[in-house]
């Protein structure tokens, strides 16, 4: 079923970094020959054996890789039909899936001789992350985030201090995710010789979304060869939810070329898809647009300006979504669904007390539709869910949700 324009899907983006429609390199003149000179550096370390055996070092014993692939036997009894598996990203160093990422750019900050670290966060996973891996190398760090985040994300701001970032709040428009991306890209052009931006999603220009991806893909390759070994075969489904896409893309890639292998990629639907935006669902609320120097689906309103959305987990209040992602939706490889606040509420809790596994918001948007779909497959139906982070950082959030008394014993 492979698309005309390639062998494989494995093989896009183009050389022009565009997935179909989608994708590109949509920037400014002054930023053209620091993007130019990213992707002549990532194609050299993509073929070095000794890049990929520093990540493999690194990963197996600072982050804590492979992850564990783990079947959820409560939960698929709960449900009554599919085999529901958990890959257990959410067991790595800081929480989740961020980190695999971070380790690969600042591996290549490093060949390429940049000091002065930068990057955006939303709600603080990939700030830390960042941070946390800048530690490591006594790299300098500088995390942009929105202003109205720093306020709401408070535990994550005194996490990224601690490890020795400068956060920086951004007042510029509405003070969140999307301002902060902006931000950071000013910074980059500003402070050139000596910056890397290190991008926490499968977002941006060219060639971010494939070496986002291809960092990502780990998640996926491990879980070829476990099931290979626990199961003796490929999984029927896979699915993961999406904030920028990183997480499921990574997971779902290695896979693309498997016909039998349904792919599923959940967005948050927030309080319901609907002409009010409040959620971020922006496959399959959206429309394609330009944003943060890609092509790709997004939510605007008639104007085209960017709207902000609502989610109740923070690391998915994205207004757009990679745009492999979108291609992969337009050529109908994989699905896209969303899940509404309430349904991922549901499922949070379902995930404490049938596994003994807190799940972070983000993957309890794939658990809820897992349970939507799961009880209507038949037992022999393999499906392998991303667990891609703990749920700890979300505990207050839930408890205000659930309307319990934090102060009370
Ligand atoms: C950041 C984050 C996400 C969303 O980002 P993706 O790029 O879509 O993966 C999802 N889950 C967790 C746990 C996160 O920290």
């Amino acid at each position: 079923m492979a698309n005309d324009m390639y062998n494989s899907f494995m093989n896009a983006p183009d050389e022009k970094g565009r997935f179909g429609d989608f994708g590109g390199r949509f920037v400014s003149e002054t930023l053209m020959p620091l993007i130019l000179d990213l992707e002549a550096e990532y194609e050299k370390a993509k073929t070095d054996e000794t890049f990929w055996a520093e990540m493999d070092h690194l990963w197996k014993h600072y982050v804590g890789r492979p992850s564990p692939l783990y079947y959820a036997d409560r939960v698929t009894a709960e449900l009554g039909g599919a085999k529901i598996y958990y890959k257990r990203d959410e067991l790595n160093h800081t929480g989740a899936h961020k980190i695999n990422n971070v380790l690969g750019q600042i591996l290549l900050a490093r060949r390429m001789g940049k000091t002065r670290i930068i990057a955006e966060t939303g709600a603080g996973q990939h700030g830390v992350a960042t941070a946390t891996v800048c530690a490591k190398f006594g790299l300098e760090c500088i995390v942009y985030m929105g202003a109205h985040d720093v306020e709401r994300q408070a535990p994550n701001v005194f996490r990224m201090k601690l490890l020795g970032a400068k956060v920086v709040p951004v007042t510029s428009g509405r003070g969140t995710l999307k301002d902060a991306m902006n931000d950071a890209l000013r910074d980059w052009v500003t402070y050139v010789d000596e910056t890397f931006y290190c991008i926490g999603t499968a977002a941006g220009p060219h060639p971010y979304p494939a070496m986002v991806r291809d960092f990502q893909s780990i998640i996926g390759k491990e879980t070829k060869q476990q099931m290979m070994e626990q199961e003796g075969r490929l999984p029927d489904s896979l699915i993961a939810c999406i904030g920028g896409g990183s997480n499921a893309i990574g997971l779902f890639h290695p896979f693309l070329d498997d016909d039998s292998v349904r792919i599923i990629g959940v967005e948050a639907g927030g309080k319901g898809v609907n002409d009010d935006m409040e959620h971020c669902a922006s496959l399959t609320g959206g429309r394609p647009g330009v944003l943060h120097g890609n092509r790709t689906y997004l939510l605007q309103d008639d104007d085209g300006q960017i709207l902000e959305g609502h989610s109740i987990s923070a690391g998915l209040d994205y207004p757009g979504i990679g745009p492999e992602h979108s291609w992969l939706h337009e050529i109908g490889r994989a699905e896209y669904v969303s899940v509404t606040d309430t349904e991922a509420l549901d499922a949070f809790q379902f995930s404490c007390r049938t596994e003994g596994i807190i799940p972070a918001l983000e993957p309890s948007h794939a658990l809820a539709h897992v349970r939507k779909i799961a009880g209507d497959l038949p037992k022999d139906h393999i499906m392998v869910m991303n667990m891609c982070g703990r749920g700890d950082k979300d505990i207050f959030t839930v408890a205000r949700a659930l309307g319990w008394d934090m102060d009370e014993e």
